[in-house]
């Protein structure tokens, strides 16, 4: 099989699972990661017939999407903030919209007058995509990340050593009142943690609900802002005089959160709109 029959052989495979732009756009990923070429390139050597393990690669892949894997997870990479990321079923893949979240912090950074030795934390941090997405943009600034789960840090911690960007990142249950007695102050708290109530279960892609874990998506019905209300009560305590808290949103909850954080005594909430134009994003001032 050549590159051009093999990229073919791709779309057809999973044309029933997607659409034809999306079946191309997966194609072109899988092709990217087994040939290593890039698009124009694998136009040019079209014709280069696959080589045996490559050929083995193809047909793992196209099982794999076959099961409804996400793409990410099959090339175990996503692009986030132009950086390009290890994930796994470990760690959420990055969506687009927490790039818009990294976006305005940096923004509010560089506006007010820059990263000049502050200290940021992200809490729930996954694949690390939001600290060292800052740590690059804000080179100066000295960035934390915590997360409950061992396998999501070791992918952090690896992501951190490929881009050789430093980021000091900690094993700590955000829900544990004596962990997070330790942490130090912060000017600026970050936080896209789980905001998926278990019952809009039943509206999620099977790609999603498969494949991605749970504890980086669900809330219990009955308390959907448990999250919110722990890092809120936690940035009372551990953000410095001028500190600002961000949080990224279920955009059914902008409201909710907002109420939440006034009463916890936070000034000047702000709620903001993706580029989908949903209620997505908060910050407040300390
Ligand atoms: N902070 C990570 C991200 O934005 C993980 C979020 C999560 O698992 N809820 O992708």
């Amino acid at each position: 099989m050549n590159i051009q029959s093999a990229f073919t052989h791709i779309t057809r495979a999973i044309a029933s699972l997607y659409d034809t732009r999306e079946a191309a756009n997966i194609a072109h990923l899988v092709m990217e990661h087994i040939t290593g070429l890039s698009k124009l390139d694998r136009i040019v050597y079209k014709d280069r017939a696959l080589e045996a393990p490559q050929q083995a690669q193809l047909e793992k892949a196209v099982k794999a999407l076959l099961e409804q894997q996400p793409v990410q997870y099959v090339t175990g990479t996503a692009w986030f903030y132009g950086m390009e990321l290890m994930v796994n079923p470990q760690v959420l893949i990055p969506r687009p919209e927490t790039e818009e979240l990294v976006e305005w912090i940096v923004q509010d950074v560089r506006a007010g007058g820059g990263a000049a030795a502050i200290q940021l934390l992200d809490i729930g941090t996954g694949s690390g995509c939001i600290p060292l997405a800052l740590k690059k943009e804000l080179p100066a600034a000295d960035v934390w990340g915590i997360d409950v789960s061992t396998g999501a840090l070791a992918t952090a911690r690896a992501n951190a050593t490929q881009q050789q960007l430093e980021v000091r990142f900690e094993e700590v249950n955000v829900l544990d009142e004596k962990a997070t007695g330790a942490l130090p102050v912060f000017d600026i708290i970050v936080s896209n943690p789980p905001y998926i109530k278990h019952s809009e279960h039943t509206v999620m892609q099977q790609q999603v609900l498969a494949y991605e874990p749970s504890l980086a998506l669900f809330v219990p019905d009955d308390d959907a802002l448990l999250f919110y209300r722990v890092i809120a009560e936690l940035a009372t305590r551990k953000l410095s005089a001028a500190g600002r808290l961000y949080f990224e949103i279920n955009e059914a909850l902008g409201k909710e959160v907002v109420a939440l954080l006034e009463t916890a005594g936070f000034k000047n909430v702000i709620l903001k709109q993706d580029i989908f134009g949903k209620d997505r994003m908060v910050r407040a001032e300390s």
